[in-house]
């Protein structure tokens, strides 16, 4: 279906941060498929994993135990700080994941129609429930009718979440991007996320962030939250955790980590072995090249240039 208007590129191979197209034409690829190949194109300690994977055990199901599963959800938790993973295929299902933790989370607490609070400017994905967070009216235009327990505010405007305290007593969670990302990029104040994280701690919400592509070292730490001292309640993962191999993630930590139990929520293909495995991979190859390092130096440069070159 034309839900994209496409470029006429086609691409068919890669290495590093290179592209060649059909016609061999060679390109410096300064998308990185929209925040995904983080470790570049065909890098051949991911491609190994893969085929290795492939050739062993692609699917059992979550009805039993899956090694490779387990020992990432490890290596995630260890990194952030969280206590337990939820596995999806993709960035909106991880979202999902948390926010059916967020709504269980208050009627667990006798809150009838739990209320999540979202921002302007944000993008949390295309399923019902994360278009109706996403906050751009082009995502949303033509599908309502929209998920009902969400209320927004501006983005960066920790009074105004506090101000919701007093007039909404359904709230349960904020869940914002650390960074805007498809907002274009936008950064809030060094303050922002400590002052959601007090207003959360006092009225006993749960503080979800999307780090779906501020993640995996993007920003120059493994998630942007370090950037912090806080901790988040929740966190979602997707795009550059697989490298290209579609693999979400729901982190929780504390009260958020024992909401869900046993049929509260499930994927036929989330946590697979072969995308796990994959994530293994692509986690290795960035604590090997230092590639949080790496990547905070570029993007002071980067940014140091752009205030420079475009001031005014
Ligand atoms: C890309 C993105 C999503 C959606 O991820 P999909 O894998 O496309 O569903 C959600 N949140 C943020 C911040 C994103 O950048």
């Amino acid at each position: 279906m034309p839900t994209y208007a496409r470029l006429p590129v086609t691409f068919t191979k890669g290495e590093d941060a290179l592209l060649w197209d059909t016609t061999g034409k060679q390109y410096l690829d300064a998308l990185s498929g929209i925040s995904v190949c983080n470790v570049g194109h065909a890098r051949r300690e991911v491609a190994d994993a893969i085929c290795a994977q492939a050739h062993e055990l692609l699917h059992t199901s979550n009805l039993y135990q899956i090694a490779h599963q387990e020992a990432l959800a490890e290596k995630l938790c260890a990194l952030s700080g969280l206590d337990k993973v939820f596995f999806s295929n993709s960035g909106a299902e991880a979202n999902e994941a948390a926010l059916k933790i967020a709504r269980l989370y208050g009627h667990n607490k006798g809150i009838a129609v739990p209320t999540v609070v979202v921002m302007t400017n944000s993008f949390h994905g295309r399923t019902m429930a994360t278009l109706t967070a996403t906050g751009n009216t082009k995502v949303q235009t033509g599908f309502a009718p929209l998920v009902e327990g969400f209320v927004r505010v501006e983005y960066g405007d920790a009074a105004a979440v506090e101000a919701l305290a007093a007039t909404n007593p359904n709230i349960v969670a904020v869940l914002v991007e650390p960074v805007q990302g498809e907002g274009g990029i936008r950064i809030p104040a060094d303050d922002y996320l400590p002052r959601l994280r007090a207003i959360c701690d006092q009225h006993d919400w749960l503080l979800m962030l999307d780090e779906i592509q501020s993640g995996m070292c993007r920003t120059g730490k493994w998630f942007a939250f370090q950037h912090t001292a806080i901790q988040p309640d929740v966190m979602t993962l997707a795009k550059a955790l697989g490298n290209g191999v579609p693999i979400g993630a729901c982190l929780a930590g504390g009260k958020a980590a024992s909401v869900f139990g046993p049929g509260n929520h499930g994927s036929t293909f989330g946590g697979n072995p072969l995308a796990c495995r994959a994530a293994l991979a692509v986690i290795e190859v960035m604590e090997q090249a230092n590639l949080a390092a790496r990547a905070a130096e570029l993007g002071d440069y980067f940014l140091s240039q752009f205030r420079t070159k475009l001031a005014g």
